[in-house]
């Protein structure tokens, strides 16, 4: 008899009645089921007669509640006891100014891959409290690829490499961590979980909460305690990353809903097979919308290189401003919705983070089909 293979459920494929697909960059499509338990807490959490807005963070209930947290994303991470889970209060934008003054010298300076918008701003966020050198610009080339080992210039002697693993507007991924001559910080907040991807290799990795961890407005921080050993004493404790760690995350009110979105994320995520059950799903899904770029004969043109494509944000331009206005118009009463490209960028953009169902990016690539043909 063959072995039984342990079933992971999938993710369901498509929205509920009333739901439409959601390409929204973030805040993002979330589980529905994730949505459903949130609903019940929010009356009643664990049965405690209180809901999950009305509960003391000294409480019990909040005790079980940040336990349950740091579990399921111990589960995703798989890293072990000589890291920290930190939730904090404000977005990704927050932790480049934070990262500086926590781990960088006065003196000292941070190395900085700019591939993208995003880590252009967390570039300078970064350069108004310590000097940073760029050791890979990608403003050159467009941003149309994230750079290989060999693009990055010497780190050595840097604080540590800040890059992104995944360039939310322009639609690049990196494929691995970078090697480089300093230790690594990485904002994973657009494909945090979403795959296989070593994050052992960094000292610390952060997100926040609106794409693949469901709640904006805080930010969940992976650090090597070692690091954090050597941090700045001299901050106040409410910017210090190593305060967090010694309070759990709860030196003030922390933001307790978000905290509780976070887990129950996770523990999605960890459910349905953890990232490396993500992966190849995510590549699936994304194939669907990079085939019918590549069909369409050179109506819809990525910016970005095909070896660098991204899984989780799929970004192209159309001919023309006022097509790209029809797109949006034409895909949003079929219930594709939230395609408009960045603001900054242009063109369209497809979010396909873990909780977008899978039939959409079959429905887009089959919508976006008929448009060149009616178009192009
Ligand atoms: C969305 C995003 C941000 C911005 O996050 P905030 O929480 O709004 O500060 C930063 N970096 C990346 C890669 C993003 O995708």
């Amino acid at each position: 008899m063959p072995h039984a293979v342990s079933a992971v459920p999938e993710p369901p494929a498509t929205p509920s009645v009333g739901r439409v697909y959601n390409f929204s960059a973030g805040p993002a499509a979330m589980p529905e089921s994730v949505l459903g338990q949130l609903r019940e807490e929010m009356f009643d959490l664990f049965g405690t007669g209180i809901g999950l807005l009305e509960q003391s963070h000294r409480g019990a209930a909040y005790d079980r509640l940040l336990a349950e947290a740091f579990q399921a994303v111990d589960a995703c991470s798989g890293l072990g006891d000589e890291w920290a889970t930190l939730f904090l209060p404000g977005g990704s934008m927050q932790q480049f100014s934070l990262m500086a003054m926590n781990f960088v010298p006065k003196d000292g300076w941070v190395a900085f891959a700019d591939t993208g918008l995003w880590a252009h701003k967390g570039e300078h966020e970064t350069s108004c409290v310590r000097r940073v050198r760029k050791a890979f610009d990608g403003t050159a080339c467009r941003y149309d690829h994230v750079p290989a080992d060999g693009e990055i210039s010497d780190c050595s002697g840097a604080a540590y490499l800040s890059y992104c693993s995944n360039n939310t507007v322009e639609g690049t991924q990196f494929a691995r961590p970078p090697r480089v001559a300093a230790p690594l910080f990485c904002d994973a907040t657009s494909d945090i979980f979403s795959r296989e991807y070593d994050l052992a290799a960094h000292d610390l990795v952060f997100a926040s909460g609106q794409k693949n961890l469901g709640a904006s407005g805080i930010t969940m921080v992976l650090v090597r305690r070692s690091l954090l050993e050597r941090a700045d004493r001299s901050l106040p404790p409410m910017l210090s990353y190593a305060h967090f760690a010694r309070t759990e995350s709860r030196p003030n009110t922390p933001p307790t809903f978000g905290v509780r979105v976070i887990g129950l994320m996770a523990k999605w995520i960890a459910d349905h097979g953890g990232p490396a059950a993500f992966g190849p799903r995510n590549r699936a899904k994304a194939a669907h919308i990079y085939a019918s770029i590549d069909r369409s004969g050179g109506f819809y043109r990525p910016s970005m290189r095909a070896d660098c494509r991204s899984d989780m944000s799929i970004s192209f331009q159309l001919p023309s401003d006022a097509l790209v206005d029809r797109f949006v118009a034409e895909s949003e009463r079929e219930g594709l919705c939230g395609l408009r490209g960045h603001r900054e960028w242009g063109g369209i953009r497809a979010c396909v983070y873990n909780a977008f169902p899978a039939k959409g990016c079959e429905l887009l690539a089959t919508f976006m089909d008929e448009f060149a043909r009616r178009n192009g």
